[in-house]
């Protein structure tokens, strides 16, 4: 199979797995296959690993271990922090999230209305802000729980996930933040954050997908999800997924390095691109705050053209960006979230998001720079939506 070069600008929607990690995990798929549960030493041993890569994930996030519950993605993470809450506050059937959530909540949401719940999805600012004053007044004596996104996946718009788990904690309703966007980028202490609950999900900080991990905060109530054996001290039934876990583990300590000189290499690249693209090319917009953002996203509106066709004229040039969330691409609906920012679906629909990794080099942002503007210039020359838009302005 030959392999083509590929410009791999689509970080958000998952990593490349680290040789390191690879490196870590060998071991546990060749030798060390035993069943972490078992009796005897053969099977017993690889439980210390388990523990091991633990410590490590729970070092990336300042948790302690016995906090840390592996689970098999960030969707169960959020599932299960949702979950846990109504199952352990019976009495309360009302769940407060946001309209720009991940589908994982947006769905499992939709998915309680259902059941007889009541969800309220906040709305945000046309920034991707979101108003506290009205977060506060949807919090209710029934309400079980309270889970808003850290970071956004498609805008890298930040939530003040610290003074959203201080208002919740003075009403002493519990706090859930989905923070899968945001281990490697911006420091996670959840002693300072004072979060109740925390998902994340390895394959966003290059380990490989089908692991993940929900942070439960000592002395928070919890009920398991996926219900079997005892693992997870009881908390999440299943034979531990040993080689993916300890890739985890290795990951994390590699995305804790990767939060100093890295991470400033990374937002320079991100805006030579962000800059250079909106000095380039006429009638692009970015989406949502400048800052606070991720310092790796850069969601770009392009006037009178269809992100898809973008994506494609970019695929031939190697280069992977994506529209709107990988979830939803596929299907012509424009990006919830951008929907939820004001922005009308028709400029949603021309918008793309770039996000970049500790993988991307300077060259590879000349390359997107180098080949993007005449794509645009192409696409609105055959646009009659698009007249108006000079190429050169
Ligand atoms: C990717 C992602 C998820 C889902 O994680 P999976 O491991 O793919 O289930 C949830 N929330 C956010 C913000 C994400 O970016």
């Amino acid at each position: 199979m030959s392999q083509q070069v590929i410009y791999y600008f689509d970080n958000n929607a998952t990593t490349r797995v680290a040789p390191e990690v690879v490196e870590a995990m060998l071991p546990f798929l060749h030798e060390h296959w035993g069943n972490p549960s078992s009796v005897y030493g053969f099977g017993k041993k690889v439980a210390k690993h388990i523990d091991d890569a633990r410590a490590k994930v729970a070092a990336l996030i300042n948790a302690e271990p016995h906090e840390i519950i592996f689970t098999s993605c960030g969707t169960e993470s959020n599932n299960s922090a949702l979950h846990s809450a109504l199952i352990t506050h019976p009495h309360k059937r009302h769940i407060v999230t946001t309209a720009v959530e991940h589908s994982a909540n947006i769905k499992f949401g939709n998915h309680l209305k259902k059941l007889g719940y009541e969800v309220t999805f906040l709305p945000v600012e046309s920034d991707g802000g979101i108003d506290l004053h009205l977060l506060e007044k949807n919090i209710r004596p029934d309400t079980a729980i309270v889970s808003v996104m850290w970071a956004n996946n498609e805008t890298g718009v930040l939530f003040p996930i610290e003074e959203i788990a201080a208002l919740c904690q003075g009403k002493g309703v519990p706090f859930h933040t989905d923070a899968v966007q945001v281990p490697g980028k911006l420091k996670i202490d959840v002693k300072e954050l004072g979060v109740n609950y925390l998902s994340l999900s390895a394959h966003k900080l290059h380990a490989p997908k089908g692991i993940g991990m929900l942070y439960v905060r000592h002395h928070t109530r919890y009920a398991p999800y996926i219900i079997g054996g005892g693992q997870e001290h009881g908390r999440r039934g299943g034979t531990e997924n040993v080689p993916y876990i300890v890739g985890f583990g290795r990951a994390a300590q590699l995305a804790l390095a990767h939060l100093g000189d890295e991470n400033i290499r990374i937002r320079a690249l991100r805006d030579k691109l962000e800059n250079g693209i909106l000095s380039r090319i006429p009638g692009t917009v970015r989406n949502g705050a400048k800052e606070p953002r991720l310092p790796n996203t850069s969601n770009l509106c392009f006037a009178g053209v269809e992100a898809e066709s973008i994506l494609s004229l970019l695929d031939h040039e190697g280069i992977c960006v994506s529209s709107g969330s990988a979830c939803t691409s596929g299907s012509l609906d424009p990006s919830h979230v951008l929907v939820a920012m004001g922005c009308d679906p028709q400029r949603a629909r021309g918008s793309v998001r770039f996000s970049l990794g500790v993988y991307n080099t300077e060259s590879e942002v000349d390359h997107v720079l180098k080949h993007l503007p005449p794509i645009i210039t192409k696409l609105r020359s055959a646009s009659p939506k698009a007249s108006g838009i000079s190429a050169h302005a």
